[in-house]
C-alpha cells in the first residue's frame, strides 16, 4: 500500500509544476500583436518558434508531465481532502492550457500574416518582363533581302545542304577537270556528295520542278574549304537569284541588281558591273555598289576607291537550262549571287566575320 500524500504536498507539488511551466513558456509570453512571433523577424523562425511551442505543451501537459504524476497523486490524497486537491490540478491545468492556447492563436495569426506578406503581388509595381531575344544580325539581313525580292515578285526557294555532283557541278556547268571540284575547295561526304559550296544547285531543283518562266531567290548555307580569317569562313551564307523567261537579257540583270541595291542602300545608289568568268552564266559579271558610306567619295569602308564589290551575275549558261530541259532558244534568264555574312559585316562595319559566329551575346545584342 502507498501512503497518503497530503493536501500541503499536493500543493507544493502543483506549485513546482507551475514555476517549471512559467521558465518554459516565459519567452512566449511576453510576445504582443504587434510584434513578429517570438520575437522572431521571418516566416522561418516563426515557424520554427511555434514548434518549440508544441513541445512546451507537450512537455508540460503530456504523459509525462508533472501534471499528469499529479494527476496520478490524487488517489494517494485524503478522501476529505480530495476534492480540494482536484480543483487545485484543473487550476493549474486551466492555467496553463489557457496560455498555451493563447500563444498558439497568437502564432497562428502572425504567421498568416507574414505568408500573406512574403506571397503577395504589389499590382502598382511594374512587371517584370522575361527579356526577349531578337534575330541574328544575318536573320535579319537575309528577311529584308527577301522582302524586297518578294516584293519584285520573285519566290524565296529553299533547298539542301548535301548535294549530288550533278546539282552542285554538273548542271552549273562545271567539268570534272574544273578547279572548284578540287577537294581543297570542297567538302565531300561520301563518294558523289559534298556541302554545296553555292546555292545556286537550288536553281536547279527549281528549274526541274518548275520549268520555265522562273523567279526565285534561294537564300542559305553554303560551305567552301576556306581557312578562317577575319575575312573568310568555311560556313557562310549566301542569296542567289535567278530569273529565267522568254525575252530576258542583261538590261533585266542590270535593272534587277540596281533596283535591289536602291532600296537596300538608298535611292542614290550607283551599280557598276565589271566582266568576269563563271562556268555557269556567259556572259558574266561582278557587280559593284557606290559606298553606302561616303556615297563614293572614298571613305574606310570602301577602302578609298567610292565602290563596294558584292557579288556575281551573268546570264544563264545555255548548258545550264539544257540539263533542266529548258530550250535556250525559246528562254533565257540571269542569275546573280552575293554573300550575306559579308554585306552584313559591311553595313555593321564588322572587322572579323567569325564574329558572327561566336554566338558571343555582348556582340549579338549590338543588331537588335
Ligand atoms: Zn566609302
Amino acid at each position: 500500500m502507498s501512503t497518503t500524500i497530503s493536501l500541503k504536498e499536493v500543493s507544493a507539488s502543483a506549485h513546482e509544476a507551475l514555476n517549471a511551466f512559467h521558465r518554459e513558456f516565459e519567452r512566449f509570453a511576453n510576445t504582443s500583436e504587434a510584434e513578429s512571433v517570438g520575437g522572431a523577424l521571418n516566416l522561418e523562425d516563426g515557424v520554427a518558434e511555434q514548434r518549440a511551442l508544441a513541445e512546451v505543451r507537450t512537455k508540460c501537459l503530456g504523459k509525462k508531465s508533472d501534471l499528469a504524476g499529479l494527476k496520478k497523486m490524487i488517489g494517494r490524497v485524503a478522501p476529505e481532502e480530495r476534492a480540494q486537491v482536484g480543483q487545485l490540478i484543473q487550476q493549474l491545468e486551466r492555467t496553463m492550457t489557457e496560455s498555451l492556447d493563447q500563444a498558439e492563436e497568437r502564432f497562428k495569426s502572425q504567421l498568416e500574416t507574414l505568408r500573406i506578406e512574403r506571397e503577395s503581388i504589389d499590382v502598382t509595381l511594374p512587371g517584370r518582363r522575361p527579356s526577349r531575344g531578337h534575330l541574328h544580325p544575318i536573320t535579319l539581313l537575309r528577311e529584308r533581302i527577301e522582302d524586297i525580292f518578294v516584293s519584285l515578285g520573285y519566290a524565296i526557294e529553299d533547298g539542301r545542304e548535301i548535294e549530288t555532283d550533278f546539282y552542285n557541278f554538273d548542271a552549273l556547268n562545271i567539268p570534272l577537270n574544273h578547279p572548284a571540284r578540287a577537294p581543297q575547295d570542297t567538302f565531300y561526304t561520301t563518294e558523289g556528295f559534298a556541302l554545296r559550296s553555292q546555292t545556286s544547285t537550288v536553281q536547279i531543283h527549281a528549274m526541274q520542278r518548275r520549268g520555265a518562266p522562273v523567279r526565285m531567290i534561294a537564300p542559305g548555307r553554303v560551305f567552301r574549304r576556306d581557312t578562317p580569317d577575319p575575312t573568310h569562313n568555311p560556313m557562310f551564307y549566301q542569296v542567289e537569284g535567278l530569273c529565267v523567261d522568254r525575252g530576258i537579257s542583261m538590261a533585266h540583270l542590270k535593272g534587277t541588281v540596281a533596283e535591289f541595291l536602291r532600296r537596300m542602300f538608298g535611292p542614290a545608289t550607283v551599280t557598276r558591273f565589271r566582266p568576269s568568268y563563271f562556268p555557269f552564266t556567259e556572259p558574266s559579271a561582278e557587280f559593284d555598289f557606290s559606298c553606302f558610306k561616303c556615297g563614293g567619295s572614298g571613305c574606310r569602308i570602301c577602302k578609298n576607291s567610292g565602290w563596294i564589290e558584292l557579288g556575281g551575275s551573268g546570264m544563264v549558261h545555255p548548258n545550264v537550262l539544257r540539263v533542266v530541259g529548258i530550250d535556250p532558244e525559246e528562254f533565257s534568264g540571269f542569275a546573280f549571287g552575293l554573300g550575306i555574312d559579308r554585306m552584313a559585316a559591311l553595313m555593321y562595319n564588322i572587322d572579323d566575320i567569325r564574329l558572327l559566329y561566336q554566338n558571343d551575346v555582348r556582340f549579338l545584342e549590338q543588331f537588335s
